[in-house]
């Protein structure tokens, strides 16, 4: 049994959060795009990624690469302390009470089809309510969607304000002796809207309904403890905490995830098989079948620790000012309308510009080398609420500055004197 549980996190850098320093620990940040210095502000999208996390990728490959879990050998000890030793980082990072409730996944997707297939399947009947809002990623509304058609259950919408957030009022007016399940968006990636999730839970837990949250937005922007906010499952993707793509964690309560079914059946994932009967691996194993994506679990490792080590809070206070100083930037431009204007909101700023599509004004922001996101961002039924059909979207990381912002603005207007 290899005990990681005791090792401690390297250091990366002081407490002290100096945004030029950071950005030379990114080395795309120094690439041009269309000769001008890219402005990456596809953020809620996928973060970029630092040398630290690319280095210990690499040094995965270079001194350990082989299986994990299986092999008695020494290259596949040390992968397997190191690929064990990243499952520890994300338990203390959300302050989960065991690292058994983390089970890798490709990421949020993967973890809320976890959950809508073995636990839904398990335990969702004819006739029951499943409740999401309006503002859900399609990764949050999907699987549940199947796993109602399956089981003949009805799927219910928490509906939202103009500004954005969630009518609490009517959250609670859904919530009867049907509901089996809740599943919300901790942070909306179009709107940015940040949900009184912990309201939400302590509502639901007084009619013992279990909440997943979708926290891809959440975890890079908040601060994030499973135990404080009672949280029943969190969902979470590496590549928006600055860490690699393809790699993800569910969280999960032990009572929950231990009388789940597993999802996929193969390698690693059984304690005995014979052609009669399977028994399947403790927790986390049972949900991890097949070999991981151990490279990309060594990277989630390191991003989180890069993350603890500038500091979530650092990262907050700068996101904040980011956020504020765009939004007044903005806000002074004609004709541009802010979609998402909740009272609490993360580094998300979705917009539309009057008589202009979104992906012309992306076009040509990306020639002044400035990424932003245009489109739906797969959220379609909130831009049908909001009667738009696509917006475009700046989303904040912490390399980000307030000259950049300027570059967005600049690029803005030129963009209107284009269309006239
Ligand atoms: N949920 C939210 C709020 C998201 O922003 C995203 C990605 O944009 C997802 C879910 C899906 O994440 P992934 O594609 O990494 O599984």
């Amino acid at each position: 049994m290899i005990n990681t549980e005791t090792e401690t996190a390297v250091t990366v850098s002081k407490k002290y959060f100096d945004v030029n320093k950071i950005r030379e620990d990114f080395p795309i940040l120094r690439k041009k795009v269309h000769n001008k210095n890219l402005v990456y502000l596809d953020n809620a999208a996928t973060t970029q990624k630092p040398e630290f996390v690319i280095n210990k990728i690499n040094e995965y490959y270079t001194t350990m690469n082989s299986n994990i879990h299986r092999g008695v050998h020494a290259l596949s000890q040390t992968a397997t302390e190191a690929y064990e030793r990243a499952r520890i980082q994300i338990k203390q990072f959300i302050n989960a009470l065991g690292k058994n409730q983390i089970i890798f996944t490709r990421g949020t997707t993967e973890a809320i089809n976890l959950v809508a297939s073995s636990y839904g399947r398990a335990n969702i009947k004819e006739g029951d309510e499943i409740i999401i809002s309006h503002m859900e990623h399609h990764s949050n509304i999907v699987p549940w969607q199947l796993l109602c058609k399956e089981k003949n259950a009805k799927l219910r919408i928490i509906p939202i304000n103009d500004n954005g957030e969630l009518i609490f009022k009517e959250f609670e007016k859904l919530v009867n002796e049907k509901t089996k399940f809740i599943s919300v968006v901790y942070v909306s990636n179009s709107l940015g809207t940040i949900n009184p999730v912990k309201r939400i839970i302590n509502y639901a837990h007084q009619f013992n309904i279990p909440v997943l949250l979708d926290g891809a937005q959440a975890v890079n922007h908040l601060k994030v403890d499973v135990q404080d906010l009672d949280c029943d499952f969190l969902a979470f993707s590496g590549h928006k905490i600055y860490g690699p793509t393809g790699i993800g964690a569910l969280y999960g309560k032990v009572e929950l995830l231990d009388a789940m079914p597993p999802y996929m059946g193969g390698g690693d994932m059984i304690s005995k098989v014979t052609f009669e009967e399977t028994t399947y691996n403790e927790l986390p194993h049972k949900f991890e079948a097949g070999t991981p994506d151990i490279a990309g679990a060594i990277g989630l490792g390191a991003a989180i620790e890069y993350v603890s080590n500038i500091g979530i809070e650092n990262i907050i206070e700068h996101e904040t000012s980011l956020l504020e100083y765009s939004t007044k930037q903005v806000s002074e431009i004609p004709g541009l309308k802010i979609i998402g204007d909740a009272k609490e909101k993360a580094g998300v700023l979705s917009f539309v510009l009057e008589n202009i599509h979104p992906h012309d004004i992306g076009t040509l922001l990306d020639f002044e080398g400035v990424a932003i996101r245009t489109g739906h961002h797969c959220t379609q039924p909130l831009m049908q609420r909001f009667n738009i059909p696509a917006t475009s979207r700046a989303s904040f990381a912490m390399y980000n500055t307030k000259e950049e912002i300027d570059v967005l603005v600049n690029g803005l207007k030129k963009t209107i004197k284009v269309f006239g």
